[in-house]
């Protein structure tokens, strides 16, 4: 999405350690418009789909998972990170590896809002290595729910977690694909998939 590619490349502030922090638009502050053309991008890849419910995970998910569910006309469920393992009976739950914080979590979704009479389309924010998205992923399998696929506002495809899931056969979408990150220099390079 040349949209999107532009925004990055005017706001967008490469870090060490593979971070693209993007707080100006996507992270912190949120450019509604720009995620609201997102959200209208997913609706037209995922037309044919009938998605009934848009799935992320807090708290970065939120602002995009949001757009793209009005354009489904359906609820958006975040995922809850959670310390504390929580397993009682009445929720499903994952593990995930942080990317950003280098640490395990626990996700958690109660079993109120999702179950196998749900299709589902996962939203993020960023696709790195593909943790975030294996939790989510998990869940949806737990819950009986089917799986449209998943959609993806920033990927770092040099990561190689996009990759991964599609060659399981999961379809992948994102609105921008990074090929190379140079944090030294800035240097932003994108690709297709
Ligand atoms: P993954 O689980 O795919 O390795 O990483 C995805 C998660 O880590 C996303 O939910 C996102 O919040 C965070 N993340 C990964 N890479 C970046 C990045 O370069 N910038 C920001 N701001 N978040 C990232």
């Amino acid at each position: 999405m040349r949209l999107l590619e532009e925004r990055i490349l005017k706001d967008g502030q490469v870090f060490a350690g593979n971070v693209l922090k993007v707080d100006s638009f996507l992270n912190h502050q949120l450019d509604v418009q720009l995620l609201s053309e997102i959200g209208a991008e997913f609706k037209k890849i995922y037309s044919d789909c009938d998605i009934t419910k848009v799935l992320t995970i807090e708290a970065s998910g939120i602002g995009v998972g949001c757009m793209v569910a009005q354009f489904f006309d359906c609820p958006l469920l975040f995922a809850k990170k959670t310390k504390t393992i929580n397993i009682k009976g009445d929720v499903y739950t994952s593990k995930v590896e942080s990317f950003t914080h280098k640490c395990t979590y626990d996700i958690i979704v109660s079993k109120d809002f999702l179950g196998k009479d749900d299709t589902v389309l996962i939203i993020d924010d960023f696709l790195a290595k593909g943790n975030a998205l294996l939790g989510l992923i998990d869940i949806v399998k737990q819950s009986g729910a089917k799986l449209a696929g998943c959609g993806i506002a920033i990927e770092k495809g040099y990561q190689g977690g996009g990759d991964k899931l599609r060659a399981q056969g999961i379809r992948v979408e994102s609105m921008a694909i990074i090929d190379e990150m140079n944090d030294e220099t800035g240097e932003i390079v994108f690709g297709t998939r």
